[in-house]
């Protein structure tokens, strides 16, 4: 599959496709959109979010509290949440907004927009219309399942 690539104009929850149509961005669990991490920055994440993890347990264990925990990463108007699993959701929310970008496949020609590293963003148009979608999940639910998961629904074999 080949690309060629334009700018594109974006409206807020809305990016107009070069095709004419509109790509909208206005619920989660869009079959259209997905979200990207550039492979330089996959260790760093990796490694916040178990820092985070690692600082949940000290939590638990009475070896940190909530507020210490909270102002190592957040600034000191950040009111301290209630729970230490209300701040890991807060910080794991912080940390996908700066880890993350979007990419999104146009309904009509299955062309792409992806948000490059300054934040503008790209049309990717395809030229062809062989391949299926491209960000739409899988619907085999077995992708997703643990191990554990599979063995217990019969689809690993165990010995
Ligand atoms: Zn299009």
């Amino acid at each position: 599959m080949q690309w060629s690539c334009s700018s594109v104009e974006e409206t807020s929850l809305r990016i107009r496709c070069t095709c004419g149509s509109t790509i909208f961005d206005q619920k989660d669990s869009l079959p259209h959109k997905a979200l990207f991490v550039s492979d330089q920055l996959i260790e760093l994440m990796i490694d916040k979010f178990l820092e985070h993890a690692h600082n949940l347990g000290r939590v638990n264990e009475g070896r940190l509290t909530l507020e210490e925990w909270s102002r190592q990463y957040f600034l000191d108007s950040f009111p301290v949440p209630t729970s230490a699993e209300e701040l890991l959701g807060e910080i794991i929310a912080s940390l996908n907004v700066r880890f993350w970008r979007e990419i999104y496949e146009c309904v009509e020609c299955r062309s792409i927009v992806a948000t490059a590293n300054d934040g503008s963003l790209v049309f990717y148009s395809r030229d062809t219309d062989e391949g299926g979608r491209l960000l739409e999940a899988s619907d085999s639910a077995e992708v997703l399942m643990s191990p554990v998961e599979r063995r217990d629904a019969g689809l690993l074999e165990t010995t």
